[in-house]
């Protein structure tokens, strides 16, 4: 056997190592009270032991939940810390989703404690009476702001809890493969399901997402998630952030273009990650006011197909270089990230934007393939497209509550996780996701991409936003259909728009109809919700048929 050091991989690690060797570097928030709080990661850590200490004064035990509702902030971050670290499982939920939504994942979870921010409390109060195991309420906010009546019963102050404890509480080591944390699926049918983090896991995912060809973190950046820390632990930031020691800025529930602007500006933001919607908001908002970023460099676009044509803005029009990445939350969330190699870097210049547009190849620590509907490998060529399956250190292997395995087999060596997307895989492994396998549009036969004829609508300079949708057809089964907001002022027609598709793709992929829309709807997570948007076209009739 080896003779190295049995150090479990714990979430505690990465705080306490940031207080001692950045204590002094800064964490600013954006509150939801509105004006920016600022403090070290040495403050964080201590108050993260405090929050420990006050969980455990509350009665909670090894395993219990501690649930969030609440935006990127530092109080959100101590939880995050607090509760893992003292071998409670964090279990941040979306607060976009539906109350009815919210209240089964909470009570799914058998949550015991729901911390939430203030500008919530509305929301948490009507969800209350449907909550079976929440035992204590704690608004995240000092004495001062608290709510001068509620319906919450015994409703408590994050900042009192805290302020009650000495900090003398000393990080408790145990199992590392012990549950860390908890992030429901967004599920767009059925209800959502839980994948359960374990330290093991979120420390292996840390190490790997930091690496230069992949986020690419540095204590020299600085650091604004715009993910949300509700969204599969803000891709991981928070714990990234703690492993490099850099500054970090959370920007609370103000993601308009405005306050993002000013918040990278002000604080020198160099390095940022969101999915793409919200940075077609940022875009609007500089472009309308011919702004240029001073300091933002770098971004990491995922959580779905970044357009080709936003990249190209950001990169062209500001200098921000676009990791493209795909993940699921089954996943930690990394999966692949597309970055080029020395010998890619020789290639044409087109050559290299087109692999930057693809999803790109897995961090070391995931596995994946690609296989027909009969579980056998297909070849990494480029053209031929399957059912996504990966398996690694940071994928579940079961869903949180099920007794039924979600795994399948991959010619038949078992172990794989199925991941619903379909994907081709080039000969140097760069991943392209073609769709989600229920959104593919089959016509005749054949497949169609909703994602590649996206992406052409979207470089047109008047489509805002645009999405495709399958619709039956009498004699294709599926044809595309293609919805669309048009950027305000302009005056897109029909015709025009499917000229554009003129030798961009095979002529048999072009949509067979555009309509026109003021409004695309989106998941809590950002995504375009194609369930909805196929629910609202099932009576639409296509020309000729
Ligand atoms: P979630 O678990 O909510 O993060 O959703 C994961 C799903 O989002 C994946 O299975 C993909 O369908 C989609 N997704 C994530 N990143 C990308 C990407 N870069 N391109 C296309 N789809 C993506």
């Amino acid at each position: 056997m080896g003779q190295m050091m049995a150090m479990p991989l714990l979430i505690s690690s990465l705080i306490k190592h940031a207080a001692r060797h950045a204590g002094e570097t800064e964490i600013v928030s954006k509150r939801v009270e509105g004006d920016i709080h600022r403090y070290t990661w040495a403050s964080a850590e201590r108050r993260s032991r405090q929050l420990a200490q006050a969980l455990a004064r509350l009665g909670c035990e090894p395993g219990d939940r501690v649930a969030t509702l609440a935006w990127n902030g530092y109080r959100h971050l101590e939880i995050y810390y607090g509760s893992s670290g003292s071998q409670l499982v964090c279990h941040t939920i979306n607060p976009r989703l539906f109350p009815e939504q919210i209240a089964w994942i909470a009570n799914d979870a058998q949550d015991r404690i729901l911390c939430f921010d203030l500008n919530l409390l509305p929301l948490v109060e009507k969800l209350a009476p449907e909550l079976s195991s929440v035992q204590h309420f704690i608004a995240m906010t000092d004495r001062a702001h608290m709510p001068a009546q509620t319906s919450l019963p015994g409703l408590l102050c994050y900042d009192e809890l805290l302020d009650a404890e000495d900090a003398a509480y000393v990080w408790p080591e145990f199992d590392e493969n012990t549950a860390c944390s908890i992030c429901y699926t967004s599920g767009t049918t059925g209800h959502p399901k839980g994948a359960v983090y374990s330290h093991r896991s979120t420390l292996l995912h840390t190490y790997a997402s930091a690496l230069p060809d992949a986020l690419d973190c540095s204590a020299r950046d600085v650091i604004l998630p715009v993910v949300p820390m509700f969204h599969v632990n803000a891709w991981g930031l928070p714990y990234s952030c703690a492993l490099i020691g850099c500054k970090l800025v959370l920007p609370g529930p103000h993601l308009d273009g405005k306050s993002l602007y000013e918040l990278f500006e002000s604080e020198k933001v160099s390095f940022s990650a969101g999915v793409p919607t919200v940075w077609l908001g940022l875009l609007n908002y500089v472009k309308a006011n011919a702004l240029k970023f001073s300091t933002f460099k770098r971004t990491v676009i995922g959580g779905s197909a970044c357009p080709p044509a936003m990249m190209k803005t950001l990169q062209d029009d500001y200098g921000v270089e676009v990791i493209h990445a795909w993940g699921m939350t089954e996943l930690s969330p990394i999966g692949t990230l597309a970055k080029l190699t020395t010998r890619q870097l020789e290639l044409p210049k087109d050559k290299q934007q087109r692999l930057l547009e693809k999803q790109g190849k897995v961090v070391y620590g995931i596995d994946m393939a690609i296989a027909d509907d009969q579980g056998r490998a297909l070849p990494w060529d480029g053209v031929a497209f399957g059912n996504l399956l990966v398996r690694g250190q940071w994928v579940i292997n079961q869903y949180y509550g099920q007794t039924t395995s979600p795994l399948v087999t991959l010619d038949g060596e078992p172990g794989w996780f199925p991941t619903g997307d379909v994907a081709t895989i080039d000969p140097d492994g760069f991943m392209q996701i073609t769709d989600r396998s229920k959104d593919v549009i089959k016509s005749g036969g054949e497949w169609i991409s909703s994602i590649e004829l996206e992406n052409v609508a979207m470089a047109h300079p008047d489509v805002a936003e645009a999405a495709v949708i399958a619709c039956v057809h009498p004699k294709w089964d599926e044809r595309p259909l293609l919805v669309v907001i048009k950027k305000a002022g302009t005056e897109l027609t029909r015709e025009g728009l499917l000229a554009f598709f003129d030798g961009r793709i095979p002529k048999w992929q072009v949509p067979d109809d555009v309509v026109f829309v003021n409004e695309i709807p989106h998941t809590a997570t950002g995504k375009i919700q194609k369930l909805a948007l196929r629910q609202q076209f099932k009576d639409y009739r296509l020309p000729g048929v």
